[in-house]
C-alpha cells in the first residue's frame, strides 16, 4: 500500500514536528512505543515527559526504555495527563514542540481503564495553552469501543470549534474500512 497507514502517518507528524533538544510529552505511555519513539527524536539533548495512569503502564514504559538505553531522556509520571502540564519543568515549555494522544485502553491490559472525553479534553486544551507556535498535538482516535465512540465524537467537536486563527486542525484516516477503523487528528498550534 502507498498510503500512509494511521501509525506510520502518525509518526511523519511527529517526526516534522521534533528536533534533536526538544521536549515531547507521551500523554499515554501504555506499552512505551510511542516514548521510545520520542525519546529517539528528541535525541540526548531532549527531554519526554510520559504519562499513564496505571502502574502497569509506567513499568512497562520503563522497561522498554531501559531495554533502548533511553530512559535517561524519559521523566515517567504515573498521573492522568490532565495534570501534565503541572510536571514540566518550566525551562521544557518553549521547547515543547509535540504531544501524542493514543487514546484508548492499553493492549493486553485492562478494557475498563480507559481515556475519557472529559480529561482528554481538558488535557489537549492545557498543553495547548503553554505550546509554542508550530507545535502539534497528535491524537490517535479509537472509537471501536464503547467509551471510545463517546470520545470520539466529544473530541472531534471540540477540536472543530477550535478557532481556526489559533490552530490548524487536520483529519486523516480511511474512511471505507470496517469496524470503526482509528484515525488521527493533528492540531497545529498557529
Ligand atoms: N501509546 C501507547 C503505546 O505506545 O504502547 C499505547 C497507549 S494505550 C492505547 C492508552 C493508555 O492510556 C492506557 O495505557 C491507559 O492506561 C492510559 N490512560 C487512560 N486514561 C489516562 C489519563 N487520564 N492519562 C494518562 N493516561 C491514561
Amino acid at each position: 500500500m502507498k498510503l500512509k497507514g494511521i501509525l506510520p502517518f502518525a509518526r511523519i507528524l511527529l517526526e516534522q514536528a521534533l528536533k534533536p533538544g526538544d521536549t515531547a510529552v507521551d500523554a499515554t505511555a501504555g506499552n512505551g512505543h510511542d516514548s521510545c519513539y520520542l525519546a529517539k527524536l528528541v535525541g540526548t539533548t531532549g527531554h519526554v515527559y510520559s504519562f499513564d495512569v496505571q502502574e502497569q503502564a509506567i513499568e512497562s514504559t520503563r522497561e522498554r526504555l531501559r531495554s533502548q538505553e533511553l530512559l535517561d531522556r524519559v521523566s515517567l509520571h504515573q498521573t492522568g495527563h490532565e495534570h501534565a502540564v503541572d510536571h514540566i519543568q518550566p525551562a521544557h515549555v518553549s521547547s515543547l514542540k509535540a504531544a501524542i494522544f493514543n487514546l484508548g485502553y492499553l493492549p493486553g491490559g485492562d478494557k475498563q481503564i480507559t481515556t475519557q472525553a472529559q480529561t482528554t479534553i481538558k488535557a489537549i486544551t492545557r498543553l495547548f495553552e503553554v505550546m509554542p507556535s508550530e507545535a502539534v498535538i497528535v491524537l490517535v482516535i479509537y472509537h471501536g469501543h464503547p467509551e471510545g465512540a463517546v470520545e470520539k465524537d466529544d473530541v472531534l467537536h471540540f477540536v472543530e470549534q477550535l478557532p481556526q486563527d489559533k490552530a490548524h486542525v487536520l483529519r486523516y484516516g480511511f474512511i471505507n474500512q470496517k469496524n470503526a477503523p482509528p484515525f488521527i487528528v493533528a492540531i497545529e498550534k498557529r
